[in-house]
């Protein structure tokens, strides 16, 4: 089995061992999977995090309490299950009777934390990441003497109509995503076949009828292999960021889309030069494709499968590893009734992870360079304040974003605002 195929399979595999909770009804529903495999010294690779999900919610279903997910596409709810993990193995460092963690080691002067020699990770989806990375040339069959215009089929292409292969023509076709151009970037031109979308455009998800806030796939997964996949928080304890060595992409997938879209549209010398001083590199994954299928595989066209509406996150954890989260952005079975109460928020809130990031905070040991943070600490009130004593990320990502993705939609400072 070669090596993409190996990552696969280790995830999917991993996906078959969870609880039937969550996941699609079979010969009804399709999901993207995606997971976080760590690899070690004697290459043996175990699945860390994973999460699964096909939906976003529109700019006016956000709550400013941190307590929804308001995205839940696969790539990003197994990154929030990853980062769950990785406060979990901060804590086996920092906090007694917690157990050894196998992926990190202690800087005793400094409190900081770097990744064990030996240790990598690698990150595994089913499907090409929505947004760029979606859009690649796709050869169409269209039945050529069914009465069907060409612009009606386009229209329609996902309804291919039945006919004899020997009466069908083949089409220069885009693979189409739904995430849309954000303002001032190269808009889609929208004209028939291969020239309906811009290539390279930083793109917002795809919502129900309403526009969504949140970036395509592809383009928070090229910010992560910039900025790191942590996060501004898990930063804040490690000396370098967390970077992923193989991106491993399923079937329907095409690699030159996702180099381009993942790793090749950013300006490298532009942002090195940027980067310079900073803990922070342009890392450039390997990207390889895996034929692997996933029992719940995305239909490639002509379906009558429909998106499951749930999302799945596991995380390698002691406690509540699997969570179930529901289209509302809260846990499966919260009713409207019950939405304000604590339960209803799943593990991989926003809320729930500033909650493990207090409690590594807190039981720091004061001798560490890093405990200066703490002092600032008591002028910290909101979820926005924390994330503004990781300096240095903050900074450099606002300095990355004014002068090569200045169109990147501006994060709402509001929903940054709660406490816990
Ligand atoms: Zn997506």
């Amino acid at each position: 089995m070669d090596y993409g195929d190996r990552i696969a399979e280790a995830c999917l595999q991993h996906f078959r061992t969870l609880p039937k909770h969550g996941k699609p009804r079979e010969g009804q529903q399709w999901t993207v999977l995606a997971a976080f495999i760590k690899e070690d010294k004697r290459n043996s690779l175990n699945v860390v995090a994973l999460g699964t999900g096909t939906s976003c919610l529109g700019s006016s279903q956000m709550c400013k309490d941190g307590r929804m997910v308001h995205d839940a596409h696969a790539e990003v709810i197994a990154r929030r299950a990853f980062i769950r993990y990785l406060y979990f193995e901060l804590m086996k460092i920092h906090m007694k009777d917690t157990g050894t963690s196998t992926i990190f080691t202690l800087d005793k002067e400094t409190g900081c934390c770097k990744l064990r020699e030996g240790i990598r990770f690698h990150f595994y989806v089913t499907d090409p990441p929505c947004g760029d990375a979606t859009i690649f040339p796709i050869m169409t069959t269209i039945p050529k003497e069914d009465g069907c215009q060409l612009d009606e089929f386009c229209a329609k292409r996902r309804k291919i109509c039945e006919n004899t292969i020997s009466r069908d023509l083949l089409f220069n076709d885009t693979n189409r995503t739904g995430a849309k151009c954000v303002p001032g970037e190269k808009q889609d031109p929208h004209h028939t076949g291969s020239g309906y979308h811009e290539i390279g455009s930083l793109r917002t998800k795809p919502g129900r009828g309403e526009r969504t806030h949140s970036m395509s796939c592809s383009d928070k997964i090229m910010r992560w292999n910039v900025m790191g996949w942590q996060g501004s928080l898990v930063n804040l304890f490690l000396s370098s960021p967390i970077y992923i060595s193989v991106i491993v992409c399923g079937p329907n997938s095409n690699l030159s889309a996702l180099e381009r879209a993942l790793v090749g549209r950013i300006d490298k010398p532009k942002i090195t030069a940027l980067l310079k001083e900073t803990k922070f590199v342009t890392s450039a994954p390997q990207i390889i494709t895996s034929s692997c299928v996933f029992q719940y595989q995305k239909p490639y066209y002509g379906s009558d499968l429909k998106p499951c509406g749930s999302a799945v996150a596991w995380s390698d954890v002691p406690q509540n590893a699997h969570a179930v989260i529901a289209k509302t952005g809260f846990r499966l079975g919260t009713t409207r009734k019950s939405q304000h109460l604590p339960q209803a928020s799943s593990c991989i809130s926003r809320v729930n992870l500033l909650k493990l990031f207090m409690k590594i905070f807190s039981a720091l040991h004061s001798n560490y360079l890093i405990c200066r943070k703490i002092s600032e600490q008591d002028s910290c009130v909101s979820y926005g304040d924390y994330k503004n004593l990781s300096e240095e990320y903050v900074q450099t990502w606002q300095k990355l974003r004014e002068s090569c993705f200045s169109n990147w939609l501006k994060h709402n400072l509001c929903f940054d605002n709660f406490t816990v």
